[in-house]
């Protein structure tokens, strides 16, 4: 913890318009205070806060995910229809799914191409695609 990643997180938090209580500064200074992207999990954020001698829950970060996520700052990415990554990045792009590791990371979204994706039904519109590549070692 730093003045500087504090300065970050507090800032972070005020543009989604969190109120920036200890816990939700303390949470998002491991996920933004360094300036860069990551993706965590509940279970990762809890284990780096438990690192960093952050007293809070496991409830207590997957109520903080949440609301980041309804703020907007943070999306959720589900792989294999349980398992919810978060990400800091929160516009559209590819995820390499590393299998054996179960991590989740950036792909060079410059090489996708979706040429057409199919209609959507009747009377909705595609919120979202979501394209996770998985990985497995050979
Ligand atoms: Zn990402």
């Amino acid at each position: 913890m730093t003045p500087n990643s504090v300065k970050i997180a507090t800032n972070w938090l005020e543009t989604a318009g969190l109120r920036p209580t200890r816990q939700r500064v303390s949470l998002a200074e491991l996920l933004v205070g360094d300036g860069n992207h990551r993706h965590v999990t509940a279970e990762s954020l809890y284990g780096s806060a438990q690192t960093e001698g952050a007293a809070v829950s496991l409830a207590t970060v997957y109520n903080t995910l949440r609301a980041f996520c309804e703020a907007g700052v943070l999306q959720e990415i589900t792989v294999d229809g349980s398992k919810s990554y978060f990400d800091t990045n929160t516009h559209d792009h590819p995820h390499f799914y590393w299998e054996d590791e179960g991590r989740l990371s950036d792909a060079p979204a410059d090489q996708l191409v979706i040429q057409q994706l199919p209609d959507a039904p009747e009377g909705v519109e595609i919120a979202s695609v979501d394209v996770v590549i998985r990985l497995r070692r050979v």
